[in-house]
């Protein structure tokens, strides 16, 4: 048979680029939210609600109360690589806020329709202005593509519409709502339990208020833990603290003791205030916990790890769900470590409690 005749070689177009590379940023609208959050807590607000419809596909909402976005800056908020969180690429290692590429709301403009409601404290104002495919949008054929000047209180309101709209076969992927509105709130409550200080609200668009998520500013760590975990689980936590030099690094939160256990392992892990992935270090805290649980028993814990940030790299993945860090066993094994110390000394305690 005779050889095919190649190919030409032709570079796709700037569209079909900008889609592919917002999808993998955005695989779920879970992805979306999360840098939302995270947005608005870098922005020192105090106050978040989200609302959802149809699990974020049709309708992703975040209201916050932080420090706005100057009405200068709205005409290059939503292009690539624009952001005010780094100037340089030395900035890399001494970055203490939660994103700072410049890509999740230029992403989200290529595959959702996204519009932004802001106000800094010293406007008069709220600005509003729409955004596709990076850039200001108008609102109908003919209208100016200029942000609008509009009544408003100070903070940022960001709407996230049809996600996935122009990626049918993304959105054909989506089957179950509920199943997004799951990892939604999943992520919201972490987020919640983490920063203190913080109101938090999530809810379904038509559910009551106070239905979701819902935890005031006031409440306490573990507090907050009851409120989205349970207190069969918040009556049982031990707070934790490790830290050494040598590693660079400071370990704190709350873990069940050995009277608790459920079918599965919760791990609420924040490395850098930043809500993070690890199978690695689960698993090896779920072996900590073999010699305190009964065999199929798994613990509750959440912990929030300060790492120097240049031995950090959030950079491996698109998403920077997945974090390295150097000295990843030695750190784990020192937390592990005290772990084991925290609930040894609990369950003598117990036990000298009942004999006396
Ligand atoms: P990054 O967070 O990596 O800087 P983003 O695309 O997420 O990139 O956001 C771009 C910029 O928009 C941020 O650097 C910030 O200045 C501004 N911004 C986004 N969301 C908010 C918000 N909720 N409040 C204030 N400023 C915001
Ligand atoms: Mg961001």
């Amino acid at each position: 048979l005779p050889l095919p005749a190649p190919r030409r070689i032709k570079a796709l177009s700037q569209d079909v680029v900008n889609k592919i590379a917002a999808g993998e940023i955005i695989v779920a609208p879970v992805h979306a939210l999360k840098e939302l959050i995270e947005n608005a807590v870098d922005a020192g607000s105090t106050s978040l609600e989200v609302m959802i419809k149809e699990g974020g596909l049709k309708l992703l909402q975040i209201t916050d109360n932080g420090h706005g976005i100057d009405k200068e800056d709205l005409h290059i908020l939503c292009e690539r690589f624009t952001t005010s969180k780094l100037k340089a690429f030395e900035d890399l290692s001494s970055i203490g806020t939660y994103g700072f590429r410049g890509e999740a709301l230029a992403s989200i403009s290529h595959i959702a329709h996204l519009s932004v409601t802001t106000r800094t404290k010293e406007s008069s104002c709220a600005w509003r202005a729409l955004y596709a495919d990076g850039k200001l949008a108008s609102p109908k054929p003919g209208q100016t593509a200029e942000p609008k000047p509009i009544a408003g209180r100070p903070g940022t309101q960001i709407t996230v519409e049809d996600l996935f709209y122009n990626v049918p076969s993304r959105r054909r992927a989506f089957r179950s709502a509920s199943e997004e509105y799951a990892k939604i709130l999943d992520q919201v409550g972490r987020y919640a339990v983490h920063c203190s200080g913080v109101s938090f609200s999530c809810r379904k668009h038509g559910d009551a208020a106070g239905s979701g998520i819902s935890v005031a500013a006031t409440a306490n760590t573990v507090d907050r833990i009851r409120q989205i975990h349970g207190s069969a689980v918040a009556n049982e936590l031990v707070k934790l603290k490790a830290e050494n030099e040598r590693w660079g690094f400071k370990c704190e939160g709350w873990v069940s003791n050995a009277n608790y256990n459920a079918k599965r392992t919760t791990l609420l892990l924040f490395i850098n205030h930043r809500s993070v992935e690890a199978s690695a270090i689960k698993k090896a805290l779920e072996q900590t916990y073999t010699n305190f649980l009964p065999k199929g028993g798994h613990p509750f814990l959440y912990l929030s790890l300060e790492i120097e940030p240049q031995r950090v790299d959030v950079n491996v993945h698109p998403t920077k769900r997945e974090v390295h860090f150097l000295n990843e066993d030695e750190i784990v094994a020192i937390v592990c470590d005290e772990i084991r110390d925290t609930l040894s000394k609990v369950d003598t305690s117990r036990s000298f409690m009942t004999q006396s």
